[in-house]
């Protein structure tokens, strides 16, 4: 069982930026991921606001941030964290294994809101996707449904217009057609913080509670980016979480 300094947990863009200032400030760090590096924006075909790139897509921003933290040594597991707790140090307890630590930096984002049991049974048989990028081309010249009515689902279905032979449009618990072969969902995003639940505290809608400076309700404990309650989650607003978190865990270490 190794021990490090720091861990951290998910490599998106607020993971990724609290390794970078985390190991630059010599700390033995760990990056913990369930999926892929890269978080949400990976499906992204077209971001503007990062500043000094006019125009790139998700995946090649995620390429340069990832090969930067690699180029610094930064060591990344694939596995999922299941639990942290505290004993003389962290536990951080994941599908594989258990990791020691003095502090912990948690970074897991968002995640899709699911379908409601209502419409899981309207789907049937035919597969339900929550992101039209990665999978769109799987449905070239067939029927779609995109279920939802915020930005995304505007986003979701002005993509598949150029794949699909048609795109319902559906709100809420609304039928969904027959002739549909495929339903994308777009209801929102929800905090995937469930197993931090007993570790700090979350507001009502499992946002981890912390001001601009990071810290959670317990000691050693810091967030970073899209899980944490905030008032805009962006690219950029997740990077300088990740920034802060950095400094303000190597600030307790030290
Ligand atoms: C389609 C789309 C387009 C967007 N476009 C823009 C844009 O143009 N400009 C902009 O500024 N913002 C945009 N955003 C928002 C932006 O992507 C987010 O604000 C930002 O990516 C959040 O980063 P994050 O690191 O906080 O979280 P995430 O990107 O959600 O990353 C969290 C990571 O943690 C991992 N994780 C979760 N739980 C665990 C666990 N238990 N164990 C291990 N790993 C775990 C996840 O797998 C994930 O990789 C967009 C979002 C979407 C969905």
């Amino acid at each position: 069982m190794k021990t490090y300094d720091i861990v951290i947990i998910g490599a998106g863009i607020a993971g990724m930026t609290a390794a970078i200032y985390t190991k630059r400030a010599l700390c033995s760090v760990l990056v913990l991921e369930k999926k892929i590096q890269g978080g949400q924006i990976i499906s992204s075909n077209k971001v503007c606001n990062w500043p000094g790139e006019a125009e790139i897509t998700g995946a090649d921003l995620i390429e340069k941030i990832y090969h930067q933290m690699n180029n610094l040594g930064v060591e990344v597991r694939y596995e999922n964290v299941v639990n942290v707790a505290k004993n003389d140090k962290f536990v951080v307890k994941t599908n594989e294994a258990e990791y020691f630590c003095d502090a912990v930096i948690i970074a897991t984002g968002t995640e899709p809101r699911k379908l409601s049991e209502k419409q899981i049974s309207m789907a049937g048989e035919r597969p339900i996707s929550y992101c039209a990028t990665c999978d769109g081309a799987l449905y070239t010249d067939q029927p779609v449904a995109v279920v939802g009515s915020g930005n995304t689902a505007k986003h979701e279905i002005n993509y598949l217009e150029n794949i699909a032979s048609k795109v319902y449009h559906i709100h809420h618990d609304d039928p969904i057609p027959e002739d549909a072969v495929a339903i994308f969902v777009a209801i929102g995003r929800v905090p995937d913080t469930e197993i931090f639940k007993e570790l700090v505290g979350l507001d009502p809608d499992g946002y981890i509670i912390a001001e601009e400076n990071c810290h959670t309700s317990a000691d050693g404990v810091f967030v970073a980016g899209d899980c944490r309650a905030k008032n805009l989650r962006q690219l950029v607003t997740a990077a300088a979480d990740g920034a802060i978190a950095a400094t303000e865990a190597v600030k307790y270490l030290r």
